[in-house]
């Protein structure tokens, strides 16, 4: 792969310029209403190595909202919290079915398929709530992220919070439902204003890049564990599984590397021991992931060979 400083900036370039000319855009998600006041005209991209240099282009310093990119990091903070034991109330398992689809929980006594579906995310939080109050957990994640991005102007979005409180129906219905098979223990409100929270942290894709770090360096940020190797390394494997809901195969197949997208238009990308990547661009494709944010890393890895499955 290559890698001086001057290509990759020059690829982060070109792929921002090319991504601003294309005319099909995706569709931005409009059932948050604040989400859909996004321009799809928006780019950004930026890539983090190894050696810590950041290439941005684009719209790289812009905040979005992160949405189900924060699945990663309430993932990290849980399996911190309480191990293995986790695995007791999710799968890890591909759904094959939308990020907001309930129709597995009915077969699978209310355990959801992984921690990166709605109903996965939701019952990782409270797991989290198991031994904070929201308000501590909603500190203790803005604490985390600013810390991963070395950055603490990173904050929430407290009107995407509201209006997924408003209109998350679909989110008040899988946590009842769970909570009806006994795999929600905290009152269903508390549960959802805490994920809502989380889904509603604002960041750029320079911010989001960083933030990814521990999972391209096994676990070690500047000479620090955030999480041991061996648990990066299996939160890189559910990404690169479960990380684009029904669309994992295909995001697998195309790009081969972690990934985890939001319905802001955001995905983080890992090229472990090479680069973390974020991307943006709110125009989804029907799985719901950044339409023009895939291609995006299509490309990037089609020019610089990152795909885990090329040879190294
Ligand atoms: N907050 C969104 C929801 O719960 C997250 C979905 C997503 O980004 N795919 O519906």
């Amino acid at each position: 792969p290559l890698s001086s400083p001057l290509d990759l900036t020059t690829i982060a370039k070109g792929i921002a310029a090319d991504m601003r000319d294309e005319v099909q855009r995706g569709k931005v998600a409009d059932y948050i209403p604040p989400l859909a006041q996004v321009s799809p005209d928006r780019f950004g991209i930026a890539i983090v190595t190894a050696d810590g240099q950041q290439h941005c282009a684009g719209d790289a310093d812009e905040p979005f909202s992160i949405q189900s990119i924060s699945k990663v990091f309430a993932l990290t903070l849980a399996i911190g919290a309480v191990g293995d034991e986790l695995w007791a109330r999710v799968g890890r398992e591909p759904s094959g079915s939308a990020f907001n689809s309930i129709v597995q929980l009915e077969s699978e006594h209310g355990i959801p398929r992984n921690p990166f579906i709605n109903a996965g995310a939701i019952v990782v939080t409270d797991v989290l709530l198991g031994h904070l109050e929201p308000r501590e957990a909603i500190g203790q994640m803005l604490r985390f992220v600013r810390e991963l991005s070395g950055d603490d102007t990173i904050a929430i979005d407290e009107s995407v919070a509201r209006a997924e409180q408003d209109t998350g129906f679909r989110n008040k219905a899988l946590a009842n439902y769970m909570r009806a098979f006994g795999n929600l223990n905290g009152e269903v409100d508390k549960v959802l204003g805490t994920y809502f929270h989380f889904c509603a942290l604002a960041m750029s894709c320079r911010q989001l890049a960083m933030a990814g770090r521990y999972l391209m360096n096994g676990g070690r940020v500047d000479g620090h564990g955030v999480v041991t190797a061996r648990r990066a390394r299996r939160i890189n494997a559910l990404m690169m599984s479960c990380g684009h809901y029904d669309n994992s195969g295909d995001f697998a197949y195309r790009i081969g590397l972690p990934g985890k997208s939001g319905v802001g238009g955001g995905i983080l990308c890992v090229a472990p021991g090479i680069a973390s990547v974020a991307v943006w661009s709110p125009g989804l494709n029907a799985a719901g992931n950044s339409h023009l944010g895939t291609m995006a890393l299509e490309r990037l890895v089609h020019l610089t060979g990152w795909s885990v499955f090329e040879p190294r």
